[in-house]
């Protein structure tokens, strides 16, 4: 969902002028993997932690993220990948669609709820309250920015 902005654009950031709508995508760092938050726009990424820099795929690639069989750990792939390696185990993942975690903001109580993708309904874990999955997987992920 996009996030409304300031009303009028307010020039004094000392930071890379937002792009367009400002909205923010994210990738992993190539260096120390650590996740990266950008502009919508930018090719590069220079990482804050490590100095590295992080080449942007390609502008409409869609970002993937599957949880490690390995260690656990939340793995984010481009979107059509066959299969993710793990920086931290090596653990090389089946990018399955049934593997990938999206996420969805309960019906009921706004919680943010992570599910497995395909799935056609949600439980939350807090108030019980059943969500359907509708629409894109995209519209999911986006809410998970913020
Ligand atoms: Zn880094
Ligand atoms: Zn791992
Ligand atoms: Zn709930």
């Amino acid at each position: 969902m996009p996030v409304p902005l300031a009303p009028y654009p307010t020039p004094p950031a000392p930071y890379s002028p937002p792009a367009a709508n400002g909205a923010q995508s994210q990738l992993v760092c190539s260096g120390c993997r650590n996740l990266l938050l950008y502009p919508v726009g930018a090719t590069s990424v220079c990482c804050a932690v490590c100095n590295a820099v992080t080449a942007v795929p390609p502008p409409g690639t869609e970002m993937a993220q599957l949880v490690c069989g390995g260690c656990h750990t939340l793995l984010m792939y481009i979107r059509g990948a066959t299969s993710v390696q793990c920086s931290c185990c090596h653990t090389v993942n089946l990018a399955l669609e049934a593997n990938q975690v999206a996420h969805v903001n309960c019906g009921n109580c706004r919680m943010l709820l992570m599910y497995q993708y395909g799935a056609r309904s949600v439980k939350c874990a807090v108030c019980n309250f059943v969500t359907s999955v509708v629409g894109s997987a995209s519209a999911a992920e986006q809410k998970f920015n913020s």
